[in-house]
């Protein structure tokens, strides 16, 4: 008898021709997770199985399969041989005296002699047979026993299912470029797009001396955190002050965060371009603030040339997106009070309805935009961020 970690995925399993190579990237995601244990991982048709570890790291290995997005739900199980004397002592030395409890078998071993109805059957009248003690309760019993009768011969034997983050793994959908601010919602929509498979680049619009070192540390801490769930990344950090400068001098006040949205915008898709990324991802939610109500991000979204992008937050309510950031350890970072880019020369009023034409006007206030942007892409820091 083995103590292992069963490991089972979702989607996948709905990708039909694809399926290895969505196989071979969860089983690549998962091993970079462990590699730092001592511990063996094997595949078992429809599910993962790791074996040979330390007890002592069992619960970290566990944490660390947590964030592994792909993976459905796992159990801490007994793998044994398939054989009902075998199974019935095996429940028969972990059940407690005096309880109600219900056996579900599945069968994948369709030569198995037993249906997965009979298995049941057959273990809980041996088990009832063996201690008086017990009583088989269908409806809501104590104790679920669960019983995963495999093809290679071997049977997993389990109470509990620990549910796991899903969605694909990542790396399957390809690479998208996060724009990762200080505050609360960018780490989230990074988390949530990483969940559907896309592995990510961050960029950050920093404003040196006006934001702080701290701010830019900051940012790089999120970057961490995130990259447990989305993968090793690099992050761009964009020498931002020299364009919020002319922004500042040379444009109408209530159209400044519509302007400096506007070249985050153009820069972004540049560096996502050049690094290979098919998408923006942004932190965007409609009506959260000025800039993003729906004529604001209509305006900002309008200087993007060739990519998608994609604002997974757009119709969440501040309190959803924070529950998500406190369950993945981002929240705490995020409301640090660091300033961002975005408050520095803040107007007293920004306007909530820009229009194009307008913004369009305001930026042929300054002449030399493109040479500005030039710049900025000929001096980007690039930070990678390992997991
Ligand atoms: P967040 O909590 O993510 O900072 P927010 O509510 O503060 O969002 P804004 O400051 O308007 O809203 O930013 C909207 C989105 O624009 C952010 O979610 C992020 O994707 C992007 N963004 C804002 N500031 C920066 C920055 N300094 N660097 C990179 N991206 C930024
Ligand atoms: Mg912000």
């Amino acid at each position: 008898m083995d103590r292992v970690i069963v490991i089972r995925y979702g989607e996948i399993f709905l990708k039909g021709k694809n399926r290895g190579f969505f196989e071979k990237l969860l089983i690549t995601n998962i091993e970079k997770k462990i590699k730092k244990f001592d511990c063996a991982l094997k595949r078992n048709r429809g599910r993962y199985e790791i074996s040979s570890y330390n007890l002592s790291v069992e619960t970290e290995i566990i944490d660390e399969l947590k964030t592994v997005f792909g993976i459905k739900s796992i159990s801490i199980a007994q793998k044994i041989k398939s054989d009902v004397d075998v199974m019935t002592d095996i429940i028969l030395k972990d059940i407690p005296k005096n309880v109600t409890f219900r056996i579900n078998t599945h069968r994948a071993d369709k030569t198995f002699p037993l249906t997965s109805p009979q298995v049941s059957a057959v273990i809980g009248e041996k088990i009832l047979d063996s201690d008086g003690s017990l009583t088989v309760d269908l409806h809501n019993p104590d104790i679920e026993i669960q019983i995963d009768i495999r093809e290679d011969g071997y049977t997993y034997i389990f109470k509990d299912k620990i549910e796991c983050a899903g969605g694909m793994p990542v790396g399957s959908a390809g690479k998208g470029l996060l724009l990762l601010s200080g505050g609360i919602d960018s780490p989230v929509s990074g988390y949530m797009m990483a969940k559907r498979g896309l592995s990510l680049d961050a960029i950050h619009f920093y404003s040196y001396p006006y934001t702080s070192i701290q701010s830019k540390e900051k940012v790089v801490e999120l970057a961490k955190i995130a990259a447990k769930y989305c993968g090793a990344m690099n992050l761009v950090i964009v020498p931002f002050t020299k364009i919020q400068e002319a922004i500042h001098e040379k444009c109408c006040s209530d159209y400044m965060i519509t302007i400096v949205r506007r070249f985050m915008m153009r820069i972004a898709e540049r560096v996502a371009i050049f690094r290979d990324c098919g998408c923006l991802v942004n932190g965007e939610s409609l009506g959260q603030v000025a800039s993003q109500t729906l004529q604001s991000i209509n305006v900002t979204n309008s200087v993007i040339e060739r990519l998608p992008v994609f604002r997974p937050v757009i119709g969440m309510d501040k309190q959803e997106i924070i529950d998500i950031s406190r369950k993945i350890g981002t929240y705490d970072i995020s409301v640090l009070p660091y300033e961002d880019c975005c408050t520095v020369f803040m107007p007293d009023s920004p306007v909530t309805k820009p229009s194009i034409h307008r913004a369009e006007a305001e930026e042929t206030k300054i002449e030399n935009m493109n040479s500005l942007i030039e710049e900025v892409l000929d001096n980007l820091e690039i930070i990678k961020i390992e997991i």
